[in-house]
């Protein structure tokens, strides 16, 4: 598929509003999609709708894309696979690729401790997975989360998971043992990282004591909390007080791992060496598969027959796995990621100088966003959504993020090309000029 936008009709087209009302007969409509298209194709940083408009793809199917949609490598692993062995179920019969995820996911991780991986299908079952892991590893039960997570949607990830409409309400009673603390959010608070960890430490003496914690969850960078970077410190400081305190520290790099912000993991900019690391989207190349990768003692604190599923590292995703580690590191795209910010930074930064609706450009590589605002600095919800709609209809894939929707989001695959994404991003400035009048 040439690397290009295309715009054929209207968007939604024909096709497209066919497909529309075929799904609201049919579908549920809890499911909700951010686009009005219908995908026909995807294929690097393209999709192709149902109407043959092709949009420029800024999101990669909420950061999962990494290696590109179709990438050489994983097409033909999957197709290899699946013309070898579709599914033995490794708790029946197991297999090779499965192993070798394992091993690799081991050496890619942060730390030089012996590790041990288990593979699952999806982020909620990896954190899931993680919980049960730390619990059984330190024989106690609390878990302390922070006040801009998201975490899954699964009972127990929902009761992590911070922001109420429209993933929580209505849907509870919620897991207990779980214990919302506040995170650094230097726009917002303006703490240092040391001030706004003492914060999140008091919080955790007032509510939970650190004897009782087995768990503090961090997402390094806040995903769908509006790619919020944490003051520099905030999570070294969080980690020394963990560690003085036999508390596990654990990762969710599910939106920002696996090369997305120019290191394998978005920890290792803090310096910081996590207990547990949960693993998904980037890491299969577009199949589902995600991991555990724990210190082997915390692992093996469970023993045989407390983890796994019946589809958990289907070979064919373990396969994709493989292709798509391999595409990383061939393609030098962590480096590719740093080049993604800059360009990015140079095109939207010169908005936050000139137009005072724009608050901040923040995230680290190809994992950026823009807070929009109010001219009082008020969270603006519906200017974001009026500049991501305009965005669809010039066919640029962004997406909303932020606890209170008001961050544009930008999650580009990192095969992007600099000419696809200066275009997009130059669609993502006209509309912020044009939705808020510069
Ligand atoms: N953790 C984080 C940080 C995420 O961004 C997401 C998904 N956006 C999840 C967990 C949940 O993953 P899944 O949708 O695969 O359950």
């Amino acid at each position: 598929m040439i690397q290009e936008r295309v715009l054929r009709t209207a968007i939604p087209g024909p096709r497209s509003r066919e497909l529309a009302a075929r799904r609201a007969a049919a579908v549920g409509r809890g499911v909700a999609s951010q686009l009005p298209v219908y995908a026909e194709r995807a294929s690097g940083a393209v999709v192709r709708d149902v109407d043959g408009n092709q949009l420029i793809d800024l999101v990669s199917g909420i950061g999962v894309t990494t290696v590109g949609s179709a990438a050489p490598r994983v097409v033909a692993a999957i197709r290899e696979q699946a013309e070898t062995a579709t599914h033995t179920c490794f708790m029946v019969a197991p297999y090779e690729p499965y192993i070798a995820v394992c091993e690799r996911l081991n050496a890619l991780t942060p730390g030089e401790h012996e590790k041990a991986t288990v593979l699952l299908n999806s982020g909620s079952e990896a954190v899931e997975n993680v919980v049960k892991i730390a619990r059984m590893a330190t024989g106690t039960q609390a878990i302390a989360v922070l006040d801009n997570a998201y975490h899954s949607r699964t009972n127990l990830t929902l009761a992590m998971t911070a922001r109420s409409a429209p993933f929580k309400q209505g849907f509870g009673p919620y897991a207990p043992e779980i214990y919302r603390v506040p995170a650094s959010n230097p726009l917002r608070d303006g703490l240092s990282g040391e001030a706004a960890a003492a914060r999140t430490v008091t919080a955790i003496e007032d509510f939970v004591g650190s004897t009782q914690l087995a768990a503090i969850v961090v997402e390094p960078i806040a995903g769908e909390g509006g790619f919020v970077v944490p003051a520099p410190g905030y999570l070294r400081a969080l980690a020394d007080h963990a560690r003085d305190n036999g508390i596990l520290l654990i990762a969710d790099e599910v939106q920002s791992g696996i090369g997305r912000t120019g290191k394998w993991f978005a920890i290792e900019h803090e310096d910081v060496v996590p207990d547990m690391v949960v693993i998904t989207k980037g890491v299969a190349g577009g199949m589902p598969l995600s991991a555990v990768t724990a210190r082997r003692e915390l692992m093996d604190a469970v023993g045989p027959g407390g983890l796994g599923g019946t589809y958990a590292g289907n070979p064919v995703a373990c396969a994709a796995a493989l292709a798509a580690l391999e595409t990383v590191e061939a393609e030098g795209l962590l480096d590719r990621a740093t080049k993604i910010e800059a360009v990015v930074r140079e095109i939207l930064e010169p908005l936050v100088r000139g137009c005072d609706r724009v608050a901040e450009v923040r995230g680290r590589g190809a994992m950026i966003a823009v807070e929009l605002v109010q001219p009082d600095g008020g969270h603006d919800r519906d200017l974001c959504s009026r500049v991501i709609t305009r965005c669809h209809q010039s066919g640029v894939i962004v997406m909303a993020a932020g606890q209170r929707h008001n961050v544009v989001r930008l999650l580009p695959p990192l095969v992007i090309s600099d000419g696809l994404l200066r275009e997009g991003v130059g669609a993502l400035v006209e509309a912020i000029s044009a939705e808020a009048e510069v």
